[in-house]
């Protein structure tokens, strides 16, 4: 499979140096062989492609379902417009297992197929566990994760008063240079001079886009910005970067683009056959339908 490199926007991000550090050919099937395959008219084999793109595993579905309850909590409007009221969910696992029963119940339907933009479990396409089983799996870690969260960041987000919650986009866009970079937030807040962005990562790159991000579009200085990770499963929000180098993370971020772009050649085309399998990974893999 043979693509042209010119035909695609290249950015960083966590995930994509990730995948890239995992599995080359993974890299290549993401980023370049499934791309166009959202079009229910592309067909074939790379319909196919892009929807094991799409698939998710219970990990990511969950931390998806619980960021995306966060996120409307922080931000949902409230009747009074400066409102300094409490957070009244009266239940505190809030819209999320009514979600996923919806979610589940769809994708049971498999009207993924015809969207990909509706969520589906891995293990559901391959049919690696029965259909009962994982839901009941599923509701057990996210009521566990809810119970958690509830004690912890539910509350001290609550607290947070409506006038300093501030909006942030997701995945945000962030100028490192010349270079493109994504990250992925949750929420952010401004309390004392001090923006607070929480994400599911604490990876000292997330670290620095959050500073960048400040320092480029808000003109926060990088002292006064700091990352919260969400660990859903232990109801907690660390902080991270405690011991974040700025130059060595920055040579990092840049070092990974340039040997990403490297892989393209000099004719501008990027072909799988330069991306080798890493098969230490290939169980779990999304794409296993398409090497095996
Ligand atoms: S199935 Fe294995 S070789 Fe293929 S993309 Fe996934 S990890 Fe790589």
């Amino acid at each position: 499979m043979i693509r042209n490199a010119a035909e695609f926007t290249f950015s960083w991000s966590l995930r994509r140096q990730e995948m890239w550090n995992c599995c080359r050919r993974k890299y290549f099937l993401h980023y370049y062989a499934a791309r166009g395959g959202h079009d229910p008219d592309s067909g074939g084999e790379l319909r196919r492609l892009h929807e094991m793109r799409s698939l998710l595993s219970e990990r990511a579905y969950l931390h998806r379902l619980i960021a995306a309850e966060l996120r409307r909590r922080f931000y949902r409007p409230h009747e009074e417009e400066d409102a300094e009221l409490p957070d009244s969910e009266a239940d505190p696992y809030g819209a999320v297992p009514g979600r996923l029963r919806r979610e589940f119940r769809r994708m049971l339907r498999d009207e993924f197929r015809t969207d990909h933009a509706h969520p589906m479990l891995a293990a559901l396409y391959y049919n690696s566990t029965p259909p009962g089983e994982l839901l009941r799996e599923l509701e057990k870690r996210l009521r566990n994760a809810m119970t958690a969260m509830s004690s912890g960041p539910l509350a001290m987000l609550a607290r947070t008063r409506y006038l300093f919650r501030r909006p942030i986009d997701s995945p945000l866009e962030v100028a490192v240079g010349e270079l493109r970079c994504f990250a992925a937030p949750i929420l952010a807040f401004e309390e004392k001079g001090v923006l607070t962005i929480v994400e599911g990562s604490g990876a000292d790159s997330t670290v620095l886009l959050h500073k960048f991000h400040a320092a480029n579009k808000l003109h926060i200085p990088p002292e006064r910005v700091r990352s919260l990770e969400l660990i859903p499963g232990k109801g907690a929000l660390r902080l991270a970067g405690k011991e974040l180098n700025i130059s060595r993370t920055l040579r990092e971020i840049r070092g990974g683009a340039a040997e990403m772009l490297n892989a393209v050649r000099p004719d501008g085309t990027v072909r799988e056959e330069d991306f080798p399998r890493n098969p230490a990974h290939c169980t779990l893999c999304r794409f296993r339908g398409h090497c095996r």
